[in-house]
Formats: C-alpha cells, sequence, structure tokens
C-alpha cells in the first residue's frame, strides 16, 4: 500500500471528507489578521455560522479541536464545586465528563447502555428530585459518534421545562452540526458546542460556542479560571470584526466556503435529507447483512454514521485493518467500551450516493475477506433504496 492508485476513501465519522474547493480555499496567503479585509471575513462567518445553529444570539469560533469548545462551555458558566448532569450515552460523552471532573465540577453520570440516547423522562426525574437547586447545568452529546445514537433535543428540553427547573442546557453538536436538523434558539439551548471537521465539511482545528443570553449572564458569577476561552473578550473583539488573538485564518476561508456550500447552494434541509437517506440506506444494507446496528431505538438513528456490531468472536479492528490494506478504506474503529464489537461508516459531510455505494461495497469484500458469516445482498438493497428514493 506504499502508493495505491485512486483516492482513499475516508468513511470515518470524522474528519470527514473535505470537498474539494474548500482546500482550494484555504490554499490562499494568510491575510492580516487586523487589516480592513479581515472583519468583513469575520463577519462572514460568524453570521454564517448563526444560520447554522439557527440562533440569533452570539456565535465564537476559537482555533482549537472540539474539545476547547466543551471546556469553553463550562469554565465561562460554572463554578467550582457546581453539579451537573450527565447521561453516558457513550465515549463523547465520557470524555466530556472528564473534562468536567478535572475542572473541579461535581458531575451526576447516569449510566447508560451505549444503546440509547438521553432519556428525557429520566432528565425529567433527576431534576424534579433535585429540589436544592444543586443542579446548574444538563449536559448532552446530541449525535453520540461512537454509536450512531441521536438524543431527542426538544424532548429533553421540553422534560427539563416541565419541572421549571432553571439549569443551563448545553448540547454537544460536533457531530451533527450540519448534518441533522439541530435548532439552538427554537429549542432553548443555553451552549451549543461545534466543531469543524464533521459535517461542516473543514478540515480539525476550529470550534465553535453558540451562546443564549442566559448563558452570557452567567459569565458574571462564573468561578472557573477563564483567560484564552473567555466569551465576553471573543464578543467585544468580535464586534469590531477581529480577535482578541490569532485566529486560524485560512480555516475561516475554508469556513466561508463550505457556509457558502451549506448555505446558498444546498440549503440545510436538503443537506439534512441527503444525510438521512444515505443513513438509511446503510441500515438496510447492515440488516440485509444480518449483522446488528448498536442503536436500539429507531427514533434515535444517527444521520451522521451508523455503528454496526459483528457476531461474537470476531473483531471489528481485524476488519477494518484487511479492509484499509485491500481496499484503501478507512472505518471508524470501536470506542471505549464497544472497541473491538463495532466498527462505524460515517455518512457524513461532503458525501454522495456512489460514495455510499463504494463504502459498502468495501465493507462487504471486507467481510468476504475477513470470514465473518454475513448474507450477501446489501449492497444491492442499500442501492435499491437509493434508485427508488433519488
Ligand atoms: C469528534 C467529537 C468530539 C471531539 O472533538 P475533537 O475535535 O476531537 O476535540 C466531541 N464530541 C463529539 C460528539 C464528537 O463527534
Amino acid at each position: 500500500m506504499s502508493n495505491p492508485a485512486g483516492r482513499h476513501f475516508l468513511q470515518i465519522p470524522g474528519p470527514s471528507n473535505v470537498p474539494d474547493r474548500v482546500l482550494r480555499a484555504m490554499d490562499m496567503p494568510t491575510m492580516d489578521h487586523r487589516g480592513p479585509e479581515f472583519a468583513q471575513l469575520t463577519r462572514d462567518v460568524l453570521d454564517g455560522m448563526k444560520q447554522v445553529f439557527k440562533t440569533a444570539a452570539d456565535v465564537v469560533i476559537f482555533p482549537a479541536s472540539g474539545t476547547g469548545a466543551w471546556e469553553a462551555a463550562l469554565v465561562n458558566t460554572l463554578s467550582p464545586g457546581d453539579g451537573v448532569l450527565m447521561f453516558e450515552t457513550g465515549q463523547f460523552a465520557t470524555l466530556w465528563k472528564g473534562i468536567a471532573t478535572d475542572l473541579g465540577l461535581k458531575v451526576d453520570f447516569v449510566e447508560g447502555d451505549w444503546r440509547h440516547g438521553v432519556d428525557p423522562d429520566a432528565v425529567a426525574a433527576r431534576l424534579a428530585a433535585d429540589s436544592e437547586g444543586q443542579i446548574k447545568a444538563v449536559m448532552v452529546v446530541h449525535n453520540e459518534t461512537s454509536t450512531g445514537v441521536t438524543s431527542r433535543i426538544a424532548e429533553i428540553r421540553n422534560a427539563i421545562d416541565s419541572c421549571g427547573h432553571p439549569a443551563l442546557f448545553m448540547v454537544d453538536t460536533i457531530s451533527s452540526l450540519g448534518s441533522i436538523d439541530y435548532r439552538h434558539d427554537e429549542w432553548q439551548v443555553d451552549v451549543t458546542v461545534g466543531g469543524s471537521q464533521k459535517g461542516l465539511m473543514l478540515p480539525p482545528g476550529l470550534s465553535f460556542n453558540a451562546i443564549s443570553a442566559k448563558a452570557l449572564a452567567a459569565t458574571e458569577t462564573s468561578t472557573l479560571p477563564c483567560s484564552y476561552w473567555n466569551w465576553q473578550a471573543m464578543i467585544k473583539s468580535n464586534q469590531t470584526g477581529y480577535f482578541p488573538y490569532t485566529p486560524a485564518t485560512n480555516l475561516l476561508y475554508a469556513l466561508r466556503e463550505s457556509l457558502k456550500m451549506l448555505l446558498d447552494e444546498q440549503g440545510l434541509d436538503s443537506v439534512f435529507a441527503r444525510h438521512q437517506r444515505h443513513a438509511e440506506a446503510t441500515r438496510r444494507a447492515v440488516r440485509a447483512w444480518g449483522l446488528e446496528i448498536l442503536c436500539q431505538n429507531p427514533d434515535e438513528y444517527s444521520g451522521s454514521l451508523t455503528a454496526i456490531l459483528l457476531p461474537d468472536g470476531h473483531d471489528a479492528d481485524q476488519l477494518r485493518q484487511l479492509i484499509l490494506e485491500r481496499y484503501n478504506m478507512s472505518l471508524g474503529t470501536g470506542l471505549g467500551k464497544v472497541q473491538g464489537r463495532v466498527f462505524r461508516i460515517g455518512h457524513l459531510g461532503d458525501f454522495n450516493d456512489l460514495m455510499l455505494a463504494g463504502t459498502l461495497s468495501g465493507v462487504e469484500m471486507g467481510l468476504i475477506g475477513a470470514g465473518i458469516p454475513f448474507h450477501k445482498g446489501g449492497i444491492n438493497a442499500a442501492l435499491d433504496y437509493l434508485a427508488d428514493n433519488p
């Protein structure tokens, strides 16, 4: 595989494929980030990101991976010893919980089986029992990238409201933003966390917070140490078109281009529909293969990725290795508790029918090569669905 012909198939659920025109948009001289042209770039990308988050509130952009925006959400709003309510939907919820713990927050981490999203009734039950108001924030991962399960944010919002609980509501949309419908304002989310390298079709390196007025007000009383991630300083600079420190200029060129594609050319609704359609075709292939989808609740199937369980006694990482070596395709590994048990097909970002056909073909050939028991016909089931639902 020293010099394989053709393109690599990058079908992990992020980083996702970067469109050629986004790569071209980055391939430009870095400009003066204090100069006059830069202010327009700042305004363009902030305006576009507000449309993607579906918010009229403040959005900030950090030169950081998604993990930075996770931390920013907490250090701007909370204080040492504050209680936060979280749910073990999978590896990413577990990692975010780790940050909260490191920062000195008291995390009530509700156990989960990695096959379901956050149960809105469980949210209501925990909040109703919190008569002393210990819980300062409810933190949920919208699309759990380790399992392919999408939690129902609108229903969780209703659950919080049903108790009249004042906790801040924070949602990680790193693998759903720009792929799965999401509404920061309508669902009254206080802090939404986003990242560049998944549905936004960019390389890694940018992350985002959308910030409600209530979350912004919480900065006044929050006492966790906060400097690089300080929203107030960022928002103040952004109002003039600039950043408090050097932004990731070329990634912002890329963001402006991808926003043009998502908002002006394709339209978010058609982007979401495309993701749902590819996800459904993928699930039809998995069922025809006789394999099991990790997500157990059809209302929570992810549009971004599908995690697939292998029969007992078969190692998903060996399958992935064989597919990489023979077919030059990367699939997502099983993370954390499901390592070796599942592999993940990313069908998000810059992706079309024939890329899905190629991806599923590589999986089916890999299943043959690895000697995993399955039924043929998965590809045809997917192609029939795509052809019948153009
Ligand atoms: C990828 C991902 C992250 C982590 O982002 P990094 O950019 O690796 O820091 C967090 N949450 C979710 C849901 C993700 O998919």
